[in-house]
């Protein structure tokens, strides 16, 4: 049959606006056939996902989105898909790098309190509900109280890198992200290639090069950022390295009202991609 699927998004775990288990609703309701969920720096919704897609008869991966070191102006994510939610390996991870939201936040915070923009921590916490605290979190709130129009404002002005109120986060090497994704028996993806911001194709490959030499699996062909051009290109370099190619929309939900489940763009990620994801994972386990 031919289905779709969408291997990237994000729930109220992180950034997202929609619920583990609403979100799963949606993605049946998209009429996909398979999903998984990619939060960042954090497994926390797979569990209620999982079984919410089991009762929706939806085939389901755990995964995670965990932001690696990279030079500016690029940024480096990396998916992890088939993870053991319960890997201490992963756990260890995941408590460092949320540890280090919570200092940036607070420094975040502190600056934006000597700017005369009156948010506190505890109004950050309770509009990230638990999950994954992130700079969209900041962001819908400096809209709600008025202090810029919309969140692309927000990231514009204050909250991009090397805006007024941007701080950098912990993060980890792309090495120990791929080596941790491995022992808890999952494949690593590259995210949306795009956001690495290489000038060229060249530099581009020997990025991707590199990752490829420290065990990276595959790499995010399809993504919501990603123009046709870019798409062709990445195809064929993950062919030629032996690269998974898949895709996702990084759906957020509201934050991100312009991207839609099971979409990137005018592409829709076919049910191999899912397939050949899930069979390189079943061979990584002995
Ligand atoms: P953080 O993890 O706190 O660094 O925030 C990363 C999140 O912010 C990701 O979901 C990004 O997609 C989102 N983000 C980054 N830049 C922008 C932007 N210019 N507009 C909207 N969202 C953004
Ligand atoms: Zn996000
Ligand atoms: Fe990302
Ligand atoms: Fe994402």
């Amino acid at each position: 049959m031919n289905t779709f699927v969408d291997l990237h998004m994000h729930s109220t775990a992180s950034d997202g606006s929609l619920p583990p288990e609403e979100l799963v609703r949606q993605v049946k309701l998209a009429g996909l056939s398979a999903m998984a969920l990619t939060d960042h720096d954090t497994v926390a919704g797979c569990a209620l996902a999982a079984a919410t897609a089991a009762a929706e008869g939806l085939d389901f991966l755990p995964g995670i989105e965990i932001s690696c070191e990279f030079p500016r102006p690029g940024t480096m994510h990396l998916l992890g898909y088939g993870v053991d939610i319960h890997s201490p390996a992963l756990h260890e991870l995941t408590r460092r790098l949320i540890a280090g939201r919570t200092g940036r936040n607070a420094r975040m915070i502190e600056l934006l309190q000597s700017a005369g923009i009156d948010v506190t921590e505890e109004e950050l916490l309770a509009e990230a509900g638990g999950g994954t605290v992130g700079r969209p979190h900041l962001a819908a709130i400096l809209v709600r109280r008025g202090f810029v129009s919309s969140v692309r404002e927000a990231f514009n002005l204050y909250l991009g890198q090397g805006g007024r109120f941007y701080v950098d986060k912990e993060t980890t090497t792309s090495r120990q992200a791929i080596a941790m994704i491995h022992s808890a028996g999952g494949v690593a993806v590259l995210a949306h290639p795009c956001q690495l911001r290489r000038e060229n194709h060249a530099q581009l490959m020997t990025v991707i090069k590199s990752l490829a030499d420290q065990g990276l699996d595959g790499i995010e062909v399809i993504h919501s950022d990603h123009r046709e051009s870019l798409i062709d290109h990445l195809s064929d370099l993950a062919r030629r390295l032996g690269l998974l190619a898949t895709g996702g929309s990084d759906f957020h939900g509201s934050s991100k009202p312009y991207i839609t489940l099971g979409r990137a763009g005018r592409r829709r990620i076919p049910r191999e991609v899912f397939d050949a994801v899930r069979q390189r994972i079943a061979k990584r386990r002995p």
